[in-house]
């Protein structure tokens, strides 16, 4: 008989519910506010922003997650312990409802002292840290608190969600009408027909019918309006590594940043099942672990995050030139800055086959996630491409599918990819490397791949195979479409040019004083992540020393706008 998996709860339950001693909890009153709560009374409820974090002094609190089928109690705190979870960072909607089971008076802390209380109590901020991601990733394991998406698995848009929300680090649930009795119901319920499938019910009870990211974003409040009038020391264009590491160093700085991504934080490396070259994980780590480490550290910096928010344009300054940038954004938003740090780094290559976009949904994927893994479970998959990332994606996937052709154009994997990701390749029974190999066609119906058909090898024979799944690593173009009519000079493959070859005198700065590019979107840049990371740490230096040579920029503009 096989073990039941064990639940993070029950593995780490005392980091995830610590208690504060006396002694602890006064050297925190100074970051809070008491209150005082009735038996019965209701703390917190799912979907309630700005709470921060809730320290027990006396009485009971229940914690209790919300699903389909009515509230399970997760926790009681008593004295001591705190409520809230790692969104609470940014006093984001809550997961949770907390009821007081006893007459309770409580000390909260709102979120901005929260963070400065993780700051300013190293020890203590670290556990109160420790247990707030701990909880996150307990939430995430059961799917509590976030949103219900009622679709079959599989199904192209309930997997383009399901993404999105894993790769945000945002719980949810997905149940099958097919076979899911309350799935069913709320399909009934709502008079979805099945063609509008999926829907999604959000925690505050709004429902949406196949949603974009960006709807689905705003309905359980990941993403909310900005400010138009608020300017910021910097503005980072997007949230892989190195805008991550921006974000730490300016936050950590005292600088006020806002971060945008398009799609959610950890660029490419956020798509690596195993880094196993960055310093000082020598058994190497997930990229998701890692970039999602970086991305709470930057919250605890006290970075604004607004995600997911695409760049559309750098507009030319207010002010004659004298005023802040002005980014545009998808919705039509404006922010402003002082400084752009553009980290906007690359977008895999598409495959030129003239039905490839008909099977992008639910068959062609350019990551190799648990979530792929489990879609290809047992069968035969085709991979194409001879670089680390797709060496990388061949060995995670060896150990879920029966067989991987792996489809190189070149004559072998060396001249491009490392040395211990080859050797790995070829201790591999289930990976069969295919040299001078090239996709010739897409057969299948309703989005779902059938056949896939290639020429191989010197004779260029035609090759057809029944295979369901197909995944592509052959390469990143920059993102630096946005830029166009930037003012922001670009090298002939379309990357962003910076220090003597934009013509200018501070290090990462492009042609435009005080935008700044770093990472895989910078002409000439090592496509590594610890390269990415340290050009993010090193381009806070510039800004510093361009913010202070015009401090000017928001000053100008604070008087015209308020
Ligand atoms: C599968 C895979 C495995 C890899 N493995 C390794 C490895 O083992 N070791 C290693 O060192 N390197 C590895 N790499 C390379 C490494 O991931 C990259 O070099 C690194 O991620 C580059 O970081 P970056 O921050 O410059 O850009 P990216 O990681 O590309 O991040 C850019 C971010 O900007 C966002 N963005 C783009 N345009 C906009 C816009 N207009 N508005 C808002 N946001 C925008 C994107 O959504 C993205 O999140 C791997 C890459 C891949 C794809």
């Amino acid at each position: 008989m096989t073990k039941p998996k064990q639940s993070i709860i029950d593995t780490r339950r005392d980091q995830m519910f610590p208690v504060l001693d006396a002694t602890e909890v006064e050297r925190i009153r100074r970051f809070g506010t008491v209150h005082t709560y009735a038996a019965g009374e209701r703390l917190v409820k799912v979907g309630d922003a700005g709470h921060g974090l809730t320290v027990i002094l006396s009485g009971r609190v229940e914690i209790s997650q919300h699903d389909v089928a009515g509230r399970k109690p997760i926790v009681t705190h008593g004295a001591g312990s705190f409520m809230g979870e790692l969104g609470q960072l940014r006093g984001r909607p809550s997961l949770v409802d907390g009821y007081a089971l006893d007459p309770a008076e409580v000390l909260a802390i709102p979120p901005d002292s929260l963070r400065a209380l993780l700051i300013a109590e190293a020890e203590l901020g670290e556990r109160i840290m420790r247990a707030l991601i701990l909880r996150r990733v307990g939430l995430i394991e059961v799917g509590a608190g976030g949103p219900v998406i009622v679709g079959r698995e599989g199904h192209g848009d309930v997997l383009r969600l399901q993404t999105f929300l894993s790769r945000n680090g945002h719980p949810h649930l997905i149940l099958n009408p097919e076979t899911d009795a309350e799935a069913k119901a709320l399909v009934e319920r709502f008079h979805v027909d099945p063609g509008q499938l999926p829907i999604v019910l959000c925690p505050n009870g709004q429902l949406l019918r196949n949603p974009g990211e960006e709807e689905l974003a705003r309905c359980i409040g990941l993403i909310g309006p900005l400010d138009p009038n608020r300017v910021y020391d910097v503005v980072i264009v997007g949230a892989g590594p190195a805008g991550l590491a921006t974000a730490v160093y300016a936050g950590s700085e005292g600088l006020s940043a806002l971060m945008l991504d398009g799609r959610a934080f950890g660029g490419q490396a956020g798509a690596s099942m195993r880094i196993e070259n960055y310093l000082g994980f020598p058994t190497g780590i997930t990229g998701m672990a890692l970039m999602a480490r970086a991305y709470n550290q930057a919250q605890k910096f006290g970075v604004e995050m607004s995600i997911p928010s695409e760049a559309v344009s750098l507009l030319a300054p207010e002010k004659n030139g004298r005023g802040p940038f002005v980014l545009k954004l998808a919705d039509d938003q404006r922010v402003r800055a002082r400084s752009v740090v553009i980290a906007s780094g690359a977008r895999y290559r598409r495959l030129d086959i003239k039905n490839l976009e008909v099977f992008e949904n639910a068959s062609v994927h350019y990551w190799a996630s648990p979530l792929e893994a489990k879609l290809c479970a047992g069968q035969e998959i085709a991979l194409v491409g001879a670089g680390n990332s797709a060496g990388q994606a061949a060995v995670y996937l060896a150990s879920h599918v029966a067989k991987i052709w792996l489809l190189v154009r070149g004559k072998s994997l060396k001249a491009s990819m490392s040395n211990y990701l080859v050797d790995r390749i070829s201790n591999l029974s289930n990976v069969e490397v295919v040299t001078k190999a090239e996709i010739s066609s897409l057969e299948g119906k309703d989005g779902s791949l059938e056949a896939i058909s290639w020429r191989q090898g010197p004779s260029q024979e035609e090759i057809r195979r029944p295979i369901r799944h197909l995944f592509l690593f052959i390469g990143a173009e920059p993102n630096t479409k946005w830029l166009a009519r930037s003012g922001v000079n670009l090298d002939s493959k379309a990357f962003v040019l910076t220090d003597g070859a934009a013509g200018s005198r501070r290090p990462l700065e492009t042609s435009r004083p005080g935008v700044f590019a770093i990472g895989d979107v910078r002409s000439g840049s090592v496509k590594r992540v610890a390269a990415a990371v340290g050009e993010g740490a090193q381009v806070v230096t510039a800004l510093f020393q361009f913010l202070s040579e015009n401090e000017h920029i928001g000053n100008a503009v604070k008087r015209t706008v308020t």
